[in-house]
């Protein structure tokens, strides 16, 4: 094992071995050279097995290595696990152009965009499903007695028809479908048996005729050169976007090529792969973490093997390889779940643009709420804007009003005029939605006597005190304390709840309605597997209720009886030093008013605030969403923020500050043209100490971005081998969206 940048001797006569270079996904910034061996064969994008430390790495061929020192310098490559490299040419090239963009190693980038099992070294996945067939002594049964209803005789009519796959039979049968799998395989009615990839279980069903703004929008789209274009569909929740995504995909897959849709996290349910599958005539492939990892692979592999399919998932999915791709679209393109937190901090929008100019291939971006970095990119004239105004088939949009909490008596931090409005539309039969965005009773435990709050030791902010069970936990680290009887400063008993979470909003609200249903949702009350979904569908089958929830209810949901929605406390967004934080609050009310009136009723939507004169408020009210987003623009470009400027943020943390200390000075004496880059610290983060770790940060910017990939260029091999930095738990995020 040689690294792959120092000097290379040349060799004496005969033929010099065969040299391989790898990546391996360990955090080095270099690839290593291997000696071929029986690997000589070995193609860029085969995995090979490879020795390394006192160990074995699954690696990735990336070419022929410098030559080898000597036989005695080099390892050689154990395994080589591939005949045809695991990534296709395009998929290939945007990994390694993503890797340099976003500083990381290249071993660890093409790592993170493998399914688990192929990184693990198993062979590449058959095409085959597992399914199910019914045997001859099943069909005698099913045709001979009538048989009780239940999941069994819904397996036994299901397979009637032909054979399924195992996990499209379970996702048809939903609950008890698997146990009546396993009876009748062990009565020997059905048996197990393989299929080719799956083609559409059901008829297609077509769409409803287009509205003539949907057909304008398609008719732009597809009458676009071909190729690569960038596009932005702009429109409220139910304004039909879906649609338009529906019939371009539709299109792609007419002409024999395959399209990738990324959604959020919240958004990848049952209901939205049924109607994809219920529209389109090819394989909908769903990508997301809840899904088994044999099953992904598969997925992975049926979209490598170049079928028509659709690949629908979530941000990871953008590692697909799509070698006939057609269209991809990313829905809800603000949504801050493209964004990767930790290792590899990519943005699969932003990758999305990348790799549909690299398949030469449209764009679309959907969204209610664009953010500013897509907004600003339709303005450059780089994204076409389209936009769908009115609501399909649904209530006018719900009216607005900001109530005033300043001199107001609360119940359970909500002011008189709106508990009369929840006591109105529980009379009337329908529900309600009261949101706050903390969960836990309240968001600190203070004494009244002194004013004493009770911080968590290892993060130096306020503990939230949570009710069932009761305790307190600091939601930065998780740890936990129990509850105090008394004040270690003062000694008195007098302890009480600071501010609201959604727990207290509830208990308070029980009060004052003891008789009406309320249905708190957040983590803690939905931490049960399948609770979330048992409580979603009690609240579509209607009747009179009172919602109390964070952040989960905000997206997605279609509730015909939600009629009503309150924004518990909407002034944190104002408030927050975070410069994104009027954006994403524009975003979050918009998201949560699309719930109000989404059935044949008006809906109405109070915001409660103690800052009415903020001027946030009068262009929400009167422009909406792009009266804020217009304004935030302005205000960003004159403030040099993004998307007018480009950052980086290097943050490090350590139990030991010193450590910081040298650390930062190390960085700040690396050698590199600093010219047009602007270096704002080194500081200590926004969280100056979390879980016992002080953090501190370096923000690095610049209006454009070669200067600041240059220096960071310089930087980052400098940086892997600084010995100051093996003290520190150090990371670089490129565009990144959390400086707070
Ligand atoms: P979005 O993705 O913008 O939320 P959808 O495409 O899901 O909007 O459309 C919202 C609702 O309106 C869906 O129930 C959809 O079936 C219906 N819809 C969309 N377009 C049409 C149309 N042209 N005619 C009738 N119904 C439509
Ligand atoms: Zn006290
Ligand atoms: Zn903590």
């Amino acid at each position: 094992m040689k690294r792959s940048g120092s000097a290379d001797k040349p060799k004496g006569p005969g033929a010099p071995p065969r040299v391989l270079r790898v990546a391996l996904p360990v955090p080095l910034p270099q690839s290593f050279d291997y000696l071929a061996g029986t690997a000589d064969g070995a193609l860029p994008g085969c995995r090979v097995r490879v020795p390394f430390g006192s160990g074995e790495r699954i690696g990735i061929v990336t070419g022929p290595g410098g030559p080898a020192d000597g036989p005695a310098v080099l390892k050689p490559v154990h395994e080589v696990l591939d005949r045809e490299p695991v990534f296709d040419s395009e998929l290939w090239r945007t990994l390694s152009w993503a890797a340099a963009y976003y500083h990381f190693p290249l071993g660890e980038v093409l790592n993170a965009a493998l399914p688990a099992p192929l990184r693990a070294g198993e062979p590449w996945p058959t095409l085959e499903e597992p399914g199910l067939a019914i045997t001859a002594a099943g069909r005698d049964a099913f045709a001979a007695k009538p048989l009780r209803a239940g999941p069994g005789r819904d397996v036994l009519a299901a397979l009637e028809a032909g054979p399924m796959p195992t996990s499209a039979l379970r996702q048809q049968l939903g609950r008890g479908g698997s146990a009546a799998m396993r009876r009748l395989l062990q009565r020997g009615w059905i048996g197990a048996t393989s299929l080719p990839p799956s083609r559409p279980a059901r008829p297609v069903l077509a769409g409803p005729p287009l509205h003539p703004e949907q057909q304008a929008v398609i008719t732009a789209i597809e009458g676009c050169a071909e190729g690569y274009s960038g596009h932005l569909l702009e429109g409220i929740t139910g304004s039909g976007k879906t649609e338009v995504y529906l019939r371009l995909i539709d299109a792609a897959l007419e002409r024999g090529r395959q399209a990738l849709v990324l959604v959020p996290e919240i958004a990848l349910t049952p209901q939205t792969l049924r109607r994809f599958r219920e529209r389109l005539a090819a394989p909908v492939l769903p990508l997301h973490s809840g899904l088994g990892e044999r099953e992904r692979a598969r997925a992975w592999a049926q979209a490598r093997s170049g079928q028509p399919c659709v690949v629908l998932g979530t941000r990871s999915a953008i590692f697909t390889p799509l070698p006939r791709a057609g269209l991809i679209v990313v829905d809800e393109e603000h949504d801050g779940s493209y964004k990767q937190g930790d290792g590899f901090r990519y943005h699969a929008r932003d990758l999305a643009l990348v790799r549909g100019k690299a398949l030469d291939v449209p764009v679309l971006l959907g969204s209610a709420t664009p953010s500013l970095e897509t907004l600003a990119l339709a303005a450059e004239g780089r994204l076409r804007h389209h936009r769908l105004i009115e609501r399909r088939g649904l209530a006018k949009p719900p009216l607005l009003r900001l109530l005033d909490l300043r001199n107001q008596r609360l119940v359970g931090g909500l002011a008189p005029t709106a508990v009369q409005a929840l006591r109105d539309t529980l009379a009337r039969g329908e529900q309600a939605l009261v949101f706050r965005n903390r969960r836990g009773f309240a968001p600190a435990l203070g004494c009244a006597q002194c004013g004493h709050v009770w911080e968590c030791p290892r993060c130096d902010r306020p503990y939230t005190l949570h009710r069932q069970p009761p305790g307190l936990i600091c939601h930065h680290c998780g740890g936990r304390a129990r509850m105090p009887s008394s004040c270690p400063s003062c000694s008195s008993t007098a302890l009480g709840g600071r501010g609201l979470g959604t727990e207290r909003i509830e208990a308070e609200l029980a009060e004052v309605f003891p008789k009406q249903r309320i249905l708190r949702i957040d983590r803690d009350s939905m931490r049960a597997a399948g609770r979330l979904d048992a409580t979603l569908a009690e609240i579509e089958t209607g009747g009179p209720a009172i919602l109390v929830g964070t952040q989960l209810l905000a997206k997605g949901h279609d509730w015909p009886a939600l009629s009503l929605v309150v924004i518990a406390d909407a002034d944190s967004g104002l408030l927050s030093p975070d410069f994104r934080a009027p954006e994403h609050l524009a975003q979050l009310l918009t998201q949560v008013a699309g719930r109000a009136g989404r059935g044949d009723r008006p809906g109405t939507v109070l915001v409660q605030t103690r800052q009415p004169q903020h001027p946030f408020w009068s262009r929400w009210l009167g422009g909406g969403y792009r009266a804020v987003a217009d304004a935030e623009l302005r205000e960003r470009r004159e403030g040099g923020l993004p998307p007018f400027q480009h950052q980086a943020l290097l943050a490090a943390e350590a139990r030991d500050p010193r450590a910081l200390d040298v650390f930062f000075a190390a960085v700040m004496a690396l050698p590199g043209e600093r010219e047009g880059v602007g270096l704002i610290g080194p500081l200590p983060a926004p969280m100056p100490r979390r879980a016992g770790h002080h953090r501190r940060q370096l923000l690095l910017e610049c209006t454009t971005r070669a200067p600041l990939h240059r220096l960071l260029s310089g930087w980052m091999p400098r940086l892997y081998a600084l010995p100051q930095a093996r003290r520190v738990r150090w990371s670089l995020d490129v565009d990144p969206l959390d400086l707070y």
